[in-house]
C-alpha cells in the first residue's frame, strides 16, 4: 500500500471509530487500539506533510493557536427564539400561525439546550467552517476549536448536499463539569461556575489543545441550505443524524398543542435524568413550506417558538439595596443577598426592577425574600416570605439623590424609573454614552474598550464622545497598561470610523428610544443629519413605524444646544452625516404608500429578495391579509384560504412577473 492509501484508510477507519464511540455509543475498538492507530496516522502525516488534511483525525487533539478570532458575517442570520410560558400563550401562537397557513400545521418538539449556539458550514462533506452565534448578524470564527470536540463529524457519511450549514448548541454535559471542577479544586483553583458558561468560554480560547481537554458535546438542531434534500424539520433531524451528527432521539412530532403540552409536562418533570442542562423546548412548525411562508420578525422566526420550564426558586435574605445609573440615567435598584445557590450558580445580587415593583411587592432590606433565575442573566426577586418578617424591617425609602453625582432624581409621569437629570456630567452616563457610541453595532472602535473609555473620562482626556477625534497618541501614553502599539491602535480605530455609514452613526449618537432599527428607518426616510434636526413632530411621526415617543425623543434632543455642537463637531471629523450614494442606489419612492403580502413558492427571485426590493422602494411587506393590504404577491402553491380572503377583500393579486414588470 502506498503511503497516501495508508493514510486515506487509516483517517476513514478513525473516523468510523469515532462515530461509533461519540454518536452511537457503542465501542468497537479498545482505548488502546484506538490511540495506536492515531498514532501511526500522526507519525505518517509527519513523513508525508504532502497529504496534510485540515481535516484529518489527528486534528482533534488540538494544537492551533488562534490570537484574534476573525469576525465572520453569517450567510442566514442566527435569531433568537419567542419565548412562551403557558399553554395560553402556545394557543395565542398558533392563532397567529392560522392567520397566515392554510390547512393543518403539525410541530416538532426538541428540547432547548443550555449552552452555546454554534453554525457549522459543511462543503463537499467535509466541515469547513464553525461559527459562534455573536449579535446573530455575525460571529466568531471558531473552527480550529470546534475540530476537537469529538461529537462534531469532521467528515460526514451517506448522500448529503455539496453546501450547506447545521446549527447546533456546544454543551457541557454535568459529568464533564462536575469532573472538571474536581480537578480544578484538587488544583487550588476556583471552579468553574455552571455548563453553560464554561461552554462558551472554551469556545474562545486561543490555545485549541485547552478545548480538546473539555468533554464537550455538539447536539444539533437544524439544517440551512438552498437546497435541502427535506421538506420537514422532523426529517432534517433524521437526515441529519444518518450524515453522522449528534441529533438528539428525543425529538417528537405533535399534531395539536395538547400534544405540545405533553410533550413540555413530560421534560419539565424529567430534565434532571438529563446528562446535560436545558431550559425548555423548542417548538418548530414543521413543514418547511409552511415555515417559510410565516418568515421572521425583527428578532426570531414566527415559526418557532421556546417554552420556557418554570425557573428554580430559593429564599435568601435581602441585605441591602444599591442604586444603579445607567447610559440613560436611569436608575435601578439592585438587590444585595446573602449568597445562595440557584440552577448551578451562586446568586449574590438581584434586579428590583423600580421602585413600583419594590411598593408592589413590599420588599424591605432584612426580608427574606424568593429568588428566581428566568432567561436573563441576572435573577429576579419575585416575592416575600412574610411570615419572617419582624417588627423592627421598615418599608424601603427610595433614594431621592442620584448615588453618583448627587443630583435630585426625577421621575416623569407614567415613567416607572427614576432619572438622573445631570446628563452632562453625572459620571456613569458620560461613561455610558462613550461606550454606546464605541460599541460594535455603533462606531464599532477597533483598539478601544468601555475600560479604557472610562479611564479616558477620568484622566480629564475626553469629556463626550465628539472628544474621541481629538485624541493623540502622545497624550495615551502616560495612562496605566497604555503601550506604544495600543495607543496608535486606539487613534487609528478613532480615525477609520469615519468610515462608519449614517445610519450607524445615527445609532451611536444615542438618541433616547433610537435603535439600531428606528436609525436604520429614520436614515433612510430623511437622507442626512440636518434633515431629521429639522423634522417637526408630525413630519417625524409620518415615518413608518415611528410613534410619538420616539418622535418627541428626536425632537427633545435636537432642541438640546449641547447637542448640535456635538453634531457640528462630528461633521468638522469627517463623520459620515449623511447616506452615501452607494446606500441611496436603487432606492425609490415607487410603492411608499403600499402594503403587499407575499405568499407561496417564487421561481425568478427568492422570497428574500422579494421582499427587500419592496421595501427598498418604499413599501411595506406584512404577513397577514387584511383590509390595509394593497397587493397579493402570489406564487405557486398559495394556500386556497388565502386567495379566498384576497378575494373576498377585493386585493389585487400579482405573479412575480407582473410584480417585476412593473416595477422596473
Ligand atoms: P434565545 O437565546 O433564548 O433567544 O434562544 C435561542 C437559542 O436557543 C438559539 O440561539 C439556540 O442556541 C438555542 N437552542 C437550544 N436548543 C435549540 C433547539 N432545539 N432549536 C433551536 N434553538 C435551540
Ligand atoms: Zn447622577
Amino acid at each position: 500500500m502506498t503511503p497516501k492509501a495508508q493514510i486515506l484508510e487509516l483517517r476513514k477507519k478513525l473516523n468510523a471509530y469515532n462515530h461509533a464511540y461519540y454518536i452511537l455509543d457503542s465501542s468497537t475498538i479498545s482505548d488502546f487500539d484506538f490511540d495506536m492507530l492515531l498514532q501511526q496516522l500522526q507519525q505518517l502525516e509527519q513523513q508525508y506533510p504532502e497529504f496534510d488534511d485540515p481535516n484529518s483525525p489527528t486534528k482533534r487533539v488540538g494544537g492551533g493557536i488562534t490570537k484574534n478570532f476573525e469576525t465572520v458575517v453569517h450567510e442566514n442570520r442566527m435569531y433568537s427564539l419567542d419565548n412562551s410560558y403557558s399553554k395560553e400563550d402556545l394557543l395565542d401562537w398558533e392563532k397567529r400561525i392560522q392567520k397566515i397557513i392554510d390547512g393543518p400545521v403539525n410541530y416538532t418538539c426538541e428540547l432547548k439546550y443550555d449552552g452555546a449556539s454554534i453554525s457549522l458550514t459543511y462543503e463537499q462533506g467535509k466541515l469547513i467552517k464553525a461559527v459562534t452565534r455573536g449579535d446573530g448578524m455575525q460571529g466568531d470564527n471558531v473552527t480550529e476549536n470546534i475540530k476537537t470536540i469529538k461529537t462534531v463529524p469532521l467528515e460526514l457519511q451517506g448522500s448529503f448536499p455539496e453546501k450547506f450549514d447545521i446549527r447546533g448548541e456546544i454543551v457541557l454535559p454535568f459529568e464533564g463539569f462536575e469532573a472538571m471542577n474536581k480537578s480544578r479544586i484538587a488544583n487550588g483553583e476556583e471552579p468553574y461556575a455552571n455548563p453553560r458558561n464554561t461552554a462558551s468560554g472554551s469556545l474562545k480560547l486561543q490555545d485549541s489543545t485547552e478545548t480538546a481537554k473539555r468533554p464537550l458535546e455538539c447536539l444539533l438542531y437544524s439544517l440551512v441550505g438552498t437546497e435541502l434534500p427535506v421538506k420537514s424539520q422532523f426529517e432534517s433531524l433524521e437526515k441529519a443524524r444518518t450524515w453522522g451528527f449528534k441529533v438528539p432521539e428525543i425529538a417528537t412530532l405533535a399534531h395539536t398543542i395538547e400534544e405540545v403540552m405533553d410533550f413540555v409536562t413530560y421534560w419539565d418533570s424529567n430534565r434532571s435524568k438529563l446528562p446535560y442542562e436545558t431550559d425548555g423546548v423548542v417548538i418548530k412548525v414543521n413543514n418547511l413550506l409552511q415555515q417559510e411562508e410565516l418568515g421572521y420578525t425583527a428578532k426570531a422566526p414566527r415559526w418557532a417558538m421556546a417554552y420556557k420550564f418554570k425557573a428554580e426558586q430559593v429564599s435568601t435574605k435581602l441585605l441591602s439595596i444599591d442604586y444603579q445609573v445607567g447610559r440613560t440615567g436611569a436608575i435601578t435598584p439592585v438587590a444585595n443577598l446573602s449568597p445562595v445557590a440557584l440552577a448551578g450558580t451562586i446568586v449574590k445580587r438581584a434586579s428590583l426592577h423600580n421602585a413600583d415593583q419594590i411598593e408592589k411587592l413590599d420588599i424591605r432590606v432584612g426580608d427574606t425574600v424568593y429568588v428566581e433565575k428566568g432567561g436573563e442573566i441576572i435573577p429576579k426577586i419575585v416575592g416575600v416570605n412574610i411570615s419572617q418578617r419582624t417588627d423592627t424591617i421598615i418599608p424601603v425609602l427610595y433614594a431621592t439623590n442620584c448615588p453618583e453625582c448627587n443630583s435630585e432624581l426625577i421621575r416623569s409621569e407614567g415613567d416607572a424609573k427614576h432619572y438622573c437629570p445631570n446628563d452632562e456630567a453625572c459620571p456613569p452616563q458620560v461613561i455610558g454614552r462613550i461606550e454606546h457610541f464605541i460599541s460594535r453595532k455603533a462606531m464599532d472602535i477597533d483598539g478601544l474598550g468601555g475600560e479604557t473609555a472610562g479611564l479616558l473620562v477620568k484622566e480629564g482626556l475626553i469629556s463626550d464622545y465628539t472628544d474621541l477625534y481629538k485624541l493623540t497618541v502622545d497624550q495615551l501614553l502616560p495612562l496605566e497598561r497604555m503601550a506604544k502599539k495600543s495607543a496608535e491602535n486606539l487613534v487609528n480605530g478613532v480615525k477609520a470610523s469615519s468610515q462608519i455609514p449614517f445610519e450607524r452613526v445615527l445609532f451611536a449618537i444615542g438618541i433616547r428610544f433610537v435603535g439600531e432599527t428606528v436609525a436604520k428607518k429614520l436614515a433612510k426616510h430623511f437622507k442626512n443629519i440636518d434633515a431629521i434636526a429639522k423634522a417637526s413632530l408630525e413630519t417625524l411621526e409620518a415615518v413608518d413605524e415611528i410613534g410619538i415617543k420616539i418622535a418627541e425623543s428626536v425632537v427633545l434632543f435636537f432642541q438640546n444646544p449641547v447637542n448640535i455642537q456635538k453634531i457640528d463637531r462630528l461633521k468638522s471629523f469627517g463623520i459620515q452625516l449623511e447616506m452615501s450614494a452607494e446606500s441611496q442606489e436603487g432606492l425609490t419612492d415607487k410603492l411608499t404608500g403600499n402594503t403587499y403580502v407575499i405568499s407561496g413558492v417564487f421561481h425568478q427571485i427568492s422570497r428574500k429578495e422579494l421582499k427587500e426590493l419592496i421595501e427598498k422602494n418604499g413599501g411595506k411587506v406584512s404577513s397577514s391579509i387584511s383590509s390595509k393590504t394593497s397587493f397579493l404577491i402570489a406564487g405557486d402553491a398559495m394556500g386556497p384560504s388565502k386567495l379566498a380572503k384576497a378575494e373576498k377583500l377585493g386585493i389585487t393579486m400579482l405573479n412575480e412577473a407582473d410584480f417585476l414588470k412593473e416595477l422596473l
